[in-house]
């Protein structure tokens, strides 16, 4: 089943926008048949889980950290990720700096845009995201030397309405096009914006990576 379902994923999904496998809630053998069908790259969000299933499967697997991350939990995630997709507050970029600098090594992070109306959800605002990169660019000392901005992520309000996803989406496309004519950070080329319910239209607004779950794995059972 995952197999197939990865083949129609695969089959619409144009050949540069990169698949994140989201196997959160979902056991190593669903994500070993996953990878039996080639998928490399996959994303776990709560730093636990993903910590036991990082050593339990292939050396190979590329993953993503994609949920919230409290920085007490940055030694279960950093040393595996090859992303951090979810950087939503100058705590938590400042704490990943830290460690980056006491483990030497430079993460690549996306920063996460707020969209949608939903009070809780995290983010950055778009000027705080300018702040951080003005403060990248215009200081020849920069305060994040282990840290390496590859782009954008967000999440679109959740709704069926295709409208108001489709404003969320366009937001965050202009977005990014900004930054780009603004800073032009040669590394700040990824736009990760699309999910199960509606990757097609992300990746019609400029997705480089959509993270699925569902549409993969089946359902969650929480
Ligand atoms: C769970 C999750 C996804 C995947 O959601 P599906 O609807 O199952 O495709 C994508 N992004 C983030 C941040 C998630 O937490």
């Amino acid at each position: 089943m995952v197999e197939d379902n990865l083949k129609r994923v695969y089959k619409e999904l144009p050949p540069g926008v990169k698949l994140v496998a989201v196997s959160k809630f979902h056991p190593c053998e669903e994500i070993m048949a996953a990878y039996k069908a080639g998928q490399r790259r996959f994303g776990e969000n709560r730093p636990q889980e993903y910590a036991s299933k990082v050593v339990q499967l292939p050396e190979d697997i590329e993953w993503h950290f994609i949920g919230h991350l409290q920085t007490n939990k940055l030694k279960l995630v950093l040393p595996y990720a090859s992303l951090v997709e979810s950087i939503d507050s100058r705590h938590l970029l400042d704490a990943v700096e830290r460690w980056g600098s006491e483990n030497d090594k430079v993460i690549d992070v996306l920063l996460e845009l707020h969209l949608g109306a939903e009070e809780t959800k995290g983010g950055f605002t778009e000027t705080e995201i300018e702040d951080i990169l003005d403060s990248v660019v215009r200081q020849a000392h920069h305060p994040y030397p282990h840290i390496r901005f590859r782009g954008l992520m967000g999440m679109a309000t959740n709704t069926d309405d295709v409208d108001v996803v489709e404003a969320d989406f366009a937001r965050i496309e202009a977005f990014k096009k900004h930054l780009d004519a603004k800073y032009a950070l040669p590394d700040f080329s990824e736009l990760s914006i699309g999910m199960s319910h509606d990757w097609p239209l992300a990746v019609l607004h400029g997705a480089t990576i959509v993270r699925i779950g569902t549409a993969i794995f089946g359902p969650r059972n929480y």
